[in-house]
């Protein structure tokens, strides 16, 4: 069964996971190779449609950023894609912009999968904006889950923050989003431990 590559599924603030941030994909790219991937990419057929919409991680206030999947049976992208590639120069894999330019820039007829489990791959997604120093190393951290979260609020000191994003068992930290975005990354049970402070993600290391 053929398999939809995925393009374009970005780092989540509020859960940190392994999907890269556009803001470290920013690079100057030929016009016409950006032109076509937007034309292509504005092409694309609806796959899956989602209730929610999607927003701009770069915060520049574009009000529609999509709530759909779009395939051109090879890739599936949110609709919102185009948008990164034409207002902000994120650049895509380069086997994509050369399937791109062997098309002429034009979706060719196709049949539409249907949604199932295991449709999408986003292995080569990973690994390519992995490679291009895109991903945040988040090795050893973990979601909290409900329980976690309040067991973890019980031990904290006397912090202000909006919510408790990630945590790790070996070193007993835990990093709190504070307002504006900024981050903390506390030790429970400090003694003497200077809490770490991070001015967004933009400030956590890369994995490499
Ligand atoms: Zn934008």
């Amino acid at each position: 069964m053929n398999r939809l590559e995925v393009l374009g599924w970005w780092f989540h603030e509020e859960a940190p996971d392994a999907y890269p941030r556009p803001q470290l994909l920013v690079s100057p790219c030929n016009e016409k190779e950006r032109n076509d991937a937007v034309a292509y990419l504005r092409a694309g057929h609806t796959v899956v449609a989602y209730e929610a919409s999607s927003h701009c991680r770069f915060a520049c206030g574009e009000p529609d950023m999509g709530h759909r999947d779009l395939t051109d049976g090879t890739f599936v992208w949110p609709d919102g894609l185009a948008h990164y590639v034409e207002h902000h120069d994120v650049r895509l894999p380069s086997h994509f912009v050369a399937h791109v330019h062997a098309r002429g820039a034009k979706v060719a007829p196709f049949e539409l999968p249907a949604p199932r489990r295991g449709l999408f791959d986003k292995a080569p997604w990973l690994a390519w904006s992995r490679a291009q120093g895109a991903c945040l190393d988040l090795t050893g951290w973990e979601i909290p889950t409900p329980e976690d979260a309040r067991s973890i609020a019980r031990e904290l000191p006397a912090v202000a923050y909006e919510a408790i994003v990630l945590c790790r068992g070996d070193t007993r930290e835990v990093v709190l989003r504070l307002a504006a975005g900024s981050l903390v990354v506390h030790q429970l049970r400090p003694d003497g431990h200077v809490p770490r402070r991070l001015a967004g993600w933009h400030d956590w290391p890369i994995a490499t």
